[in-house]
């Protein structure tokens, strides 16, 4: 654990996978270790699995990939027909084990445990309440708030005491909970973050964040868990229970369907990796370019790549190798290494570059150090010209509900125009795909946040207590 850990160095903002078994003939945590593993994509820096087998609740948590984290002396000794599994991403500084989820504590109900994807945009005042009522706390995550909210709760039973809590927590939660004998999953009812269950093959209940993940343990028959809804699940009985009523109109995240899903995910009943397909479409007929080749910033870009070429009639084909093991690496390259940046994940295919017009498709520009490093590659390959294009609208706000895009000083789309950025990443041209158009591709009129490219923020967010970097203070509407 850091010994130089301040609450005030914590984001609070935090890209998550949640996982949560129900599997009465089987070893839930062997479930809940392959469906957080399908979610790493969701979260690199920390994993953590707790189980319950009647009577005690069992955890095991850490740093580190979900496979570096639990070898098998680890996951063994983890029994019982009942599981919650979380993977966490932060960025640096907000990397403290005491954050590593899920959170167990003891009440006077039994022990409760808790994992969260999302990020609420009222913690501070929740966390001063609590604080101003003697709890101590731990941690800066929301989500050892929402466990001591949870366990301080009144109510004859944790789903009483869930609806009595969740509708004092405004932002995204799309919340686990294990308790000795039963499992419970909710989603706030603006539906921020997914959350989906489905049947085990044989006995039992699975939710997880993606439909990926509870594919790669068997799951079928899955359906969402609605905005405001609750699960209770016990053995194989599974309950729903309207807790809260569904905001109008919904906030769905639009980026899981940009970046942040796994292609082989369904949100919002589309097929993710048919959506990024559309939204390539729609981006080439916006933003056509003449070229030779086109080119996927892989890997989250290929499918758009694909309907972009498709529309122009323009070939597809790979332009870069990434290495798909690097993600995030505790060994720190050495200066000469740092320099060479996105060269040390993407290499290049000169033979589909050299003396070609080149259309580069990446989902997204956030800071916008990546796209002009892969510019630089790209041109070195031999490319005589490079045009970027991009699935979404330019980032200039930040999330507040659970995608880590970073602070408005840091989202070069805050500081510079699109004419500005096209010179700062030295492309020859640069097309971005307008919120108008990226709806059309997803066929979906509303229902959606989209609050990081129009700054429209679905609820009010008090930004002074979400991070001292900041630019502006108080609540903005
Ligand atoms: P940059 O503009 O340098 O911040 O990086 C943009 C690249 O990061 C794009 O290729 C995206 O695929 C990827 N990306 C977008 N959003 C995120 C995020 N929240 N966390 C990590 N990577 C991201």
């Amino acid at each position: 654990m850091s010994d130089n850990f301040t609450l005030s160095d914590d984001r609070p903002s935090e890209e998550c996978g949640v996982v949560a078994i129900s599997a009465p003939d089987q070893v839930a945590s062997k479930l809940a270790f392959f469906a957080a593993y399908a979610l790493q994509h969701r979260g690199q820096e920390a994993a953590g699995i707790a189980v319950a087998d009647g009577r005690a609740v069992r955890l095991h948590k850490g740093q580190g990939l979900v496979s570096q984290v639990f070898k098998p002396s680890k996951l063994d000794p983890l029994v019982g027909p009942y599981a919650i599994a979380h993977t966490r991403y932060s960025t640096t500084g907000s990397n403290s084990e005491r954050n590593v989820q899920p959170y167990v504590v003891e009440t006077l109900e039994g022990p409760l445990g808790l994992a969260h994807n999302g990020n609420l945009v009222n913690a501070d005042d929740l966390r001063n309440e609590l604080l101003e009522n003697g709890a101590g706390l731990q941690s800066s995550s929301d989500s050892e708030v929402l466990a001591l909210m949870l366990a301080g709760a009144e109510g004859k039973s944790w789903e009483e005491r869930l609806a009595k809590v969740m509708p004092r927590w405004t932002g995204a939660v799309s919340l686990v909970v294990i308790t000795s004998n039963k499992i419970l999953a909710a989603r706030d009812p603006w539906g921020f973050r997914p959350l989906i269950y489905g049947k085990l093959p044989t006995a039992g209940w699975a939710v997880a964040s993606e439909t990926g993940a509870l594919e790669t343990i068997g799951c079928t028959d899955m359906t969402e868990v609605k905005p405001g809804e609750l699960l209770v699940i016990e053995g194989n009985d599974l309950r729903r229970h309207q807790i809260i009523e569904t905001k109008e109109p919904q906030a769905r995240c639009t980026f899981e369907h940009i970046y942040f899903a796994r292609p082989d995910a369904v949100w919002d009943d589309l097929s993710v990796h048919t959506a990024r397909q559309s939204l390539g479409e729609e981006l080439a007929r916006e933003h056509p370019a003449e070229a030779d080749v086109v080119i996927p910033v892989p890997d989250s870009s290929t499918p758009a790549a694909i309907g972009y070429a498709r529309v122009l009639g323009v070939p597809y084909n790979e332009g870069f190798v990434k290495n798909r093991y690097i993600g995030r690496t505790f060994i720190e390259p050495t200066d000469e290494l740092r320099k060479q940046g996105v060269a040390l994940k993407f290499n290049t295919l000169s033979e589909n570059l050299k003396g070609k017009r080149v259309v580069m498709v990446d989902d997204s520009i956030v800071r916008g150090t990546t796209s002009g490093q892969l510019v630089d590659l790209v041109r070195a390959a031999g490319a005589v010209e490079v045009h970027m294009r991009v699935t979404c609208p330019p980032i200039a706000h930040p999330c507040f509900f659970g995608v880590d895009m970073g602070s408005y000083e840091e989202l070069i789309a805050n500081k510079l125009g699109v004419p500005e950025i096209n010179d700062h990443i030295g492309t020859d041209s640069l097309g971005f795909l307008s919120v108008e158009r990226m709806m059309k591709a997803l066929g979906r009129d509303d229902g959606y946040c989209n609050a990081c490219f129009t700054g429209s923020y679905p609820v009010p967010v008090q930004l002074n207590l979400l991070t001292t970097k900041q630019r502006f203070d108080g609540v903005i509407e």
